[in-house]
């Protein structure tokens, strides 16, 4: 074999390798070769060859040119995260090009903003076949210019049949995203300081293990069971060598609980609360106490054929039902609330994710049918989310069951029937799915309480807006209910009586009864000024996300709003929105309000609230990583957009600036420092409060030093409790035990309170503790005078303030504080309330 050119495919600067920031190109992990920063926008073929494959969001191509050398292109760095955006293919997989034919154009404006780098590494994956003699170094070239000289490097590593005599071990893949292109170079890397010859054998199909092309070509999943085999003279070495690295899980295992797994966390509590006969518990998914009749909710199978009727039926049979779905939830979608707008938009978001139609269309190509076919390539993305620890991915994991299901009832043509439920039905099941939820009328249902779930999963969400009271979690026991039975749901109680006698109902009437009148009372004197019954002032405000939310609180009675989530704007879009834009929404808000105050929390996101367009690193422990106020003083030019839209609100004094995660003074002198700049640009000389929110440990304990810098500061309990008591606030496990009124979180509130003090700043909490009736005295005791809490409960949050004496409840806070668990300081906090509607009847 004589030695080949391969010419430029990219128009750009000719960069060594070596620079390239990403370690498993400049490492060499994939092979050798050379990086392009590109002046061009269109990737052509360097020599001729056939395309091996097209990654599938269209950023990176592998070819093999027809002496067989192996080029990898991969345009930018972590474009993947693009999902295809701004790439466009012009071949496929398979195809045979001839030298500069078009490959892949991408659109390098949006890359120049989106893509952690533009350099396109051009790599040749088979080096043990290939060696690069001559390259061209620091140079702008144009496409068809000489580029790089391969010569053979006696061997290519042919993939051999599997021979008697070769050394095999099995592994089962604990990585969590399966092995994709970083542990693919890995293996390589591993494999080739062995002599052997070693390869993968997954799916009846082989590769060489020395070329990670052909290791991700096998689209090993995790756990997917994988032979290692070898043969030659240190093949046994070689073998143990990869298998430990694979079992090694390359610092991505999934760490999936054993298939017996021990009693979760909520079992676990759940077994520990005190069993009555009649009673089952489970975990708050939506507040409220309904009586009601037990309806079984039961979701028949769908069974699907392996075999497929031939692959251009079953393509047509799969991309007509996807596309019948689609159009359903997207005329769903046009009406209803935000929080049932946004799950649908999580639907639609997952039916268009193009990873999951083609690896059913792959399926399809095996000879399967479209049903199997889409379970298949559902279910493996199912086994992955659930294994990567990361909540907001996991509580996917319902939002993909209910797709499945829908697009198989698309494709059988027997869509589930609305059935008709008796007055009061209180669901039970197994699991419910959002759209089964969305699928009743609203009224129609009393409540639902099911065996598995979590708090925050979307039916949790969608249930809290329906106003439907809810328990998940509640165990196996539900599904012994029979149908029919009388039952009283307490959802904060976290009960469901089954067969109540007749003196639980009229108690249950009773308080049902009681609760309403209060609500009424409550609501009907929601615009008065909020003060205790002792004359302090305590502000009650509501919490927005949105203009319909700042309606909504305000014709509640709040008296401002505390939070202002300005995600709303930046989260499920592709690029931030302009200052202008944030400008009219923020001024649309605080027009909403009616000149009362606007406290704007500067972006929150990162952690689980991902925007696409900041291309933050995949990070091991995201709610310890880039989020908040790290992200914003990460990218600068954001901050000051959002802090010059801020500036435009008119009236300019009523909108005050609130910064997400603070943990040390330095941050807030950043944010400062860019407020200041972005006042001088625009001529802005008066004062604009700058506060910072109470979220960390750090920020509580050095809650002196912040207020002495800081004009105010607002307790965010939800993340401030996850941070003290080291539990995800996501995770279901954990949802029983983590309780804002544990003693260490009040602790930490008291010392936000002494620290503001210092400095006559004011403490608020926007928390969700806040909305928490029980939790409102303790708060007001501690010395919080401003309440954030949701639209709906600010009339109710007023009405209790109203009752409120501050001697009383900085007793009640000082017992509390001397607690030893959350559940003795909730004793506390019931005991003090039921003196306080006993003094009130
Ligand atoms: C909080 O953490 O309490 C808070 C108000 O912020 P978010 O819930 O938006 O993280
Ligand atoms: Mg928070």
């Amino acid at each position: 074999m004589s030695n080949f050119v391969l010419s430029s495919p990219l128009k750009g600067w000719i960069a060594p390798l070596d620079e390239t920031p990403d370690a498993v190109f400049a490492e060499r992990m994939l092979g050798d070769g050379l990086a392009i920063d590109p002046l061009g926008s269109t990737l052509h073929a360097p020599c001729d060859a056939r395309v091996i494959s097209v990654h599938g969001t269209r950023h990176a191509i592998t070819l093999r040119a027809d002496n067989g050398a192996e080029i990898l292109m991969h345009v930018g760095l972590e474009t993947v995260g693009l999902g295809g955006e701004g790439f466009e293919a012009h071949v496929q997989d398979g195809q045979a090009v001839k030298s500069g034919d078009k490959l892949i154009s991408f659109d390098l404006d949006l890359l120049s903003l989106r893509a952690r780098s533009l350099i396109t590494p051009i790599v040749i994956t088979n080096p043990d076949a290939f060696q690069i003699v001559r390259r061209e170094q620091d140079h702008v070239v144009s496409v068809g210019d000489f580029l790089m000289e391969l010569a053979p490097a006696g061997g290519a590593a042919a993939v051999s049949p599997v021979a008697e005599g070769e050394v095999v071990r099995e592994v089962v893949v604990p990585l969590a995203h399966g092995i994709h292109a970083r542990p693919a170079a890995r293996i390589a890397e591993t494999a080739r300081k062995f002599a052997a010859e070693v390869a993968l054998v997954a799916v009846n199909r082989r590769a060489s293990a020395k070329s990670p092309v052909g290791v991700m070509s096998l689209a090993i999943r995790h756990g997917d069971r994988v032979s290692v085999v070898a043969s030659g003279p240190d093949a046994e070495y070689a073998v143990i060598a990869v298998v430990e690295l694979i079992e090694g899980g390359m610092g991505e295992s999934a760490d999936l609980p054993a298939t017996a797994a021990p009693a979760t966390m909520v079992e676990a509590v759940r077994a520990n609360m005190p069993s009555e006969p009649g009673l089952l518990r489970g975990v708050m998914a939506a507040p409220g106490l309904t009586i009601g009749q037990a309806v079984r909710f039961v979701s028949s199978d769908i069974v699907v054929v392996e075999a497929g009727t031939g692959a251009a039926n079953e393509r047509a049979a799969l991309e007509g039902a996807l596309a019948h779905v689609r159009a359903r939830i997207e005329k769903a979608a046009g009406k209803g609330d935000t929080a049932r707008k946004a799950i649908l938009g999580a639907h639609l978001a997952f039916l268009e994710d193009p990873e999951l139609a083609a690896a059913a269309h792959r399926l399809i190509a095996d000879g399967k049918g479209a049903g199997f076919a889409w379970r298949r390539a559902v279910g493996g993305y199912v086994e992955a989310l659930r294994g990567l620890g990361d909540r907001r991915l996991a509580e996917r994991v319902d939002d993909l069951i209910d797709l499945e299901r829908q697009v198989l009832r698309a494709l059988t043509g027997e869509e589930d029937e609305a059935r008709v439920l008796p007055p009061g039905a209180i669901l039970l099941a197994d699991e419910l799915l959002p759209s089964q939820l969305m699928g009743v009328e609203a009224g129609q249902v009393a409540g639902f309480c099911t065996a598995k779930g979590g708090p925050t999963s979307h039916v949790a969400i969608l249930a809290a807006a329906m106003g439907i009271p809810a328990l998940v979690a509640a165990g196996p026991g539900v599904l012994d209910v029979a149908e029919g039975t009388g039952l009283i749901l307490d959802a904060e109680a976290g009960s469901l009586r089954i067969g109540p006698d007749a003196a639980a109902l009229a108690a249950a009437q009773t308080a049902i009864a009681a609760r309403h009148e209060r609500k009424a009372a409550a609501k009907a004197a929601a615009h008065q000024e909020s003060r205790t019954a002792d004359g302090v002032r305590i502000e009650v405000f509501g919490n927005v996300g949105s203009l319909n939310d700042a309606l909504a609180a305000a014709a509640n009675g709040a008296e401002g709003s505390g939070l202002l989530r300005t995600e709303f704007l930046f989260l499920e879009r592709e690029t931030p929105p302009d200052e202008d834009e944030q400008a009219r929404q923020y001024q649309a808000i605080a027009s909403a309000l009616d000149g009362r105050p606007l406290i704007i929390r500067t972006l929150d996101v990162g952690g689980d609230k991902a925007a696409p367009y900041l291309p933050i690193p995949a990070e091991e422990n995201p709610a310890l990583g880039l989020r908040g106020v790290r992200v914003s003083l990460w990218r600068p030019h954001l901050l000051k957009t959002q802090l010059r839209a801020i500036l435009r609100v008119k009236p300019l004094g009523q909108c005050k600036i609130m910064v997400p995660m603070i943990a040390s003074l330095d941050e807030l002198r950043a944010v400062r420092a860019v407020l200041e700049e972005a006042k001088r640009e625009m001529g802005v000389t008066e004062r604009i409060e700058l506060g910072v929110m109470i979220e960390t440990p750090a920020a509580a304990v050095t809650a002196d030093l912040l207020a002495a810098e800081a004009d105010f500061l607002s307790v965010g309990t939800n993340d401030l409790t996850q941070y003290v008591l080291a539990m995800d606030r996501g995770n279901p496990e954990l949802a029983a035990r983590i309780d804002a009124l544990h003693p260490a979180v009040l602790r930490m509130i008291a010392q936000t309170c002494a620290g503001a003090a210092r400095h006559h700043r004011w403490v608020g909490v926007c928390g969700g503790l806040a909305s928490d009736l029980a939790a409102v005295p303790v708060l007001v005791g501690l010395g919080v005078t401003e309440l954030s809490a949701t639209a709906a409960t600010v009339p109710e949050v007023k009405a209790l303030v109203r009752t409120l004496n501050v001697e009383a409840c900085q007793a009640l806070a000082r017992q509390a504080l001397d607690q030893t668990s959350p559940e003795a300081v909730r004793q506390l906090c019931k005991a003090f309330q039921a003196q306080i509607l006993k003094a009130g009847a």
